[in-house]
């Protein structure tokens, strides 16, 4: 189901679970302001999502909320996560699912990452 991005953050979604360790993940990434871990249903060879550790509900209330340090190290982390694993060369792509019509179905903001082959058009097909 999608969510209502314009909702306030609700802290049992299953992200916020990942960040308190009370549900596994497979890290691939952490530090003081973000953490990156594989999706549990990957859409290319490599998918990985990174989140932020504050409580954020999607790309718009982080940019318009969060502080320019939160930000900038959520930024940075996205690019050395992609880095890191040797993305660049090849190319990779970045999506940030915000509310209904984009489908974003976990309320905590997450990029995704994904990788490892052709990636094809933008959008689906109309
Ligand atoms: P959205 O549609 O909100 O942009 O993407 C949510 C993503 O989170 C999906 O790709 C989905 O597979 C992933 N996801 C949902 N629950 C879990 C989980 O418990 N663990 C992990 N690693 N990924 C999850």
């Amino acid at each position: 189901m999608p969510i209502d991005a314009t909702k306030p953050y609700d802290d049992s979604n299953i992200f916020a679970k990942i960040l308190r360790e009370e549900i596994p993940c497979k890290k691939v990434y952490e530090d003081e302001f973000a953490l990156a871990f594989h999706d549990i249903n990957p859409q290319a060879p490599h998918h990985v999502l990174v989140i932020p550790k504050g409580r954020y509900v999607s790309w718009d209330d982080f940019s318009a909320s969060a502080p320019d340090a939160e930000i900038a190290g959520f930024v940075r982390a996205v690019g050395h996560v992609a880095r890191e694993a040797g993305l660049v060369g090849a190319g990779y792509r970045l999506l940030a699912n915000i509310g209904m019509n984009a489908h974003q179905e976990v309320p905590h903001l997450h990029v995704h990452i994904f990788a490892g082959q052709q990636l094809g058009p933008m959008l689906a097909p109309r």
